[in-house]
């Protein structure tokens, strides 16, 4: 079995949850640059101290940095059948800089799934979760500018996707289980 994909969709809907239950399923790993660089955050690394004031104020962390975390993260021995990864890339610097990671490791992707949800249902979840977990970021300022930078930079890029043929929308309104199914049968045919 081998599962290579990208899971996208703007904050709020579910992508996180999404990707974890779909790397239990496939047997590969989830990789969220947003928990790498707050474990860095809270480990007080130098890429933490680095990264710290633009993620509480809901912007990009520089690509030179997120690039090469990426890559560092892809080269470790768990991902050789594949990963998920979750809130990446999320412009076009990072679609390149992806690319050619995997050219050097000579693999390719298997899709790339958009999780959908509409601007209502969105904030709507945020703001549970601005209860929930208390994030740093979780701000009216930080989100609507994460959900801005989302619509400029990160949609834009599934049209990209779609040309390669890797494109895979799914509607992430429901049930969290149901949201999982729907996944998985959209992904059957091309994971594996
Ligand atoms: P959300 O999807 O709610 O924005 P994430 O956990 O994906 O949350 O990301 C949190 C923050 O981490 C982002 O706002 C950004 O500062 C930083 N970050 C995560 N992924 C990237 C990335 N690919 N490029 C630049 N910064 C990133």
């Amino acid at each position: 079995m081998s599962a290579r994909l990208i899971i996208m969709g703007p904050q709020g809907s579910g992508k996180g949850t999404q990707a974890a239950r779909l790397a239990e399923r496939l047997g590969v790993p989830a990789i969220s640059t947003g928990d790498i660089f707050r474990a860095n955050v809270k480990g007080g690394t130098e890429l933490g101290n680095q990264a710290k004031a633009i993620m509480d104020a809901g912007d990009l962390v520089p690509d030179s940095l997120t690039n090469a975390m990426v890559r560092d993260r892809l080269a470790e021995a768990d991902t050789a059948e594949g990963f998920i990864l979750d809130g990446y890339p999320r412009n076009a610097a990072q679609v390149e800089a992806l690319d050619a990671v995997l050219a050097e490791r000579g693999v390719t992707l298997d899709a790339v799934v958009e999780l959908s949800a509409d601007r209502d249902e969105l904030l709507a979840r945020l703001a549970r979760r601005a209860v929930v977990e208390g994030r740093a970021d979780d701000t009216e300022e930080a989100i609507s500018r994460r959900l801005a930078i989302y619509a400029e930079q990160t949609a834009p890029l599934t049209d990209a996707y779609a040309e390669r043929g890797l494109l895979v929308a799914v509607d992430g309104i429901g049930d969290v289980d149901d949201v999982t199914e729907r996944l998985m049968a959209a992904l059957a045919s091309r994971v594996g």
